[in-house]
């Protein structure tokens, strides 16, 4: 058993905690050695109605990695939160897997710097589904011939940014591969503002938000005679989880900052 990878987990009673909590207990070769929570420290998880584990809960992150002694940290907890959780799980030896995004330049530059000077991996990943990470990576192969384009994301209504990060990220990546372009008619104008959305070098990017969502987005590819479409839905948390459980497993053998589950993947 000494091959167990052991893990923490920041944010326990949050929805994607809840998940994160079932994902590490299930997965074979990995331990919940312990929780942290702003609440019921020394407790056992299993006190809080829901869980099972004996895993026992930490209001101090110093005490939890200096306790426990952890190889990984997943954070789902909140970016504020988040941060401080990665610099100080990297100050004591244990790789940070973190789900929330937000960061400063200047936050993300320390972890980098902290990352490379305690030779530990952490990854910071603003979206785990591993079918949105292909809905990125295709689009950008579709950009390459198909210059014009128009993101749609949706989100369910308590989603306090828009547009999402994985939007912008999406836009990002295909601006890598296509000339900057302004799109739709030259004299187009807008009788409502923000008809058209955003304007993110000349891609179009539209952010929906309604109760039901989960989180969903479609990149339209518009050329002569064809539309190509990218599609992809996340109807519930669970969907995150292959992607947590395949940073839990990269981080290990990091030894730097990888900002993006799509740098992982082949
Ligand atoms: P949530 O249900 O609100 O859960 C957040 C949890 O974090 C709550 O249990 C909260 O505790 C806890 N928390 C807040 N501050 C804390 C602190 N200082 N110390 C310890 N725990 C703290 O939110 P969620 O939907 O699970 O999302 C959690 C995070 O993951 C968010 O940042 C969200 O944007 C992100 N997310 C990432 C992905 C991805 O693919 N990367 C996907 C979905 C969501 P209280 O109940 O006491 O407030």
């Amino acid at each position: 058993m000494t091959n167990e990878i052991s893990v923490v987990i920041a944010g326990p009673r949050g929805k994607m905690g809840r998940e994160a909590v079932k994902l590490v207990e299930q997965t074979e070769g990995m331990k919940l050695s312990a929780v942290i929570d702003r609440q019921y420290n020394h407790n056992q998880l299993s006190d809080l109605e829901g869980f099972n584990s004996d895993a026992v809960i930490y209001t101090s992150p110093e005490e939890c990695f200096t306790t426990v002694k952890p190889d990984v940290l997943v954070d789902l907890t909140t970016p504020e939160t988040g941060y401080l959780h990665a610099k100080t799980a990297l100050l004591n030896g244990v790789r940070p897997v973190i789900g929330t995004t937000g960061f400063t330049q200047t936050e993300l530059e320390e972890l980098k710097e902290l990352s490379k000077e305690n030779q530990l991996g952490t990854i910071i990943a603003p979206n785990f589904a591993i079918g949105a990470i292909l809905m990125m990576k295709f689009s950008q192969m579709a950009a390459k011939y198909f210059e014009d384009v128009e993101i749609i994301e949706m989100h369910h209504d308590q989603k306090l940014d828009a547009p999402s990060g994985t939007g912008l990220k999406t836009a990002e990546m295909i601006k890598e591969q296509r000339a900057s372009k302004q799109q739709g008619h030259p004299d187009e104008k807008e009788t409502v503002t923000g008809s058209r959305g955003g304007d993110i070098d000349g891609i179009r990017i539209h952010s929906v938000r309604l109760p039901g969502l989960v989180a969903h987005q479609q990149v339209m590819f518009g050329g002569e005679g064809q539309l190509l479409t990218i599609k992809h839905d996340s109807h519930d948390r669970g969907s995150f989880m292959s992607g947590v459980k395949l940073c839990i497993h990269s981080v290990m053998n990091l030894q730097e900052l990888v900002y993006g589950v799509e740098n992982i993947i082949d």
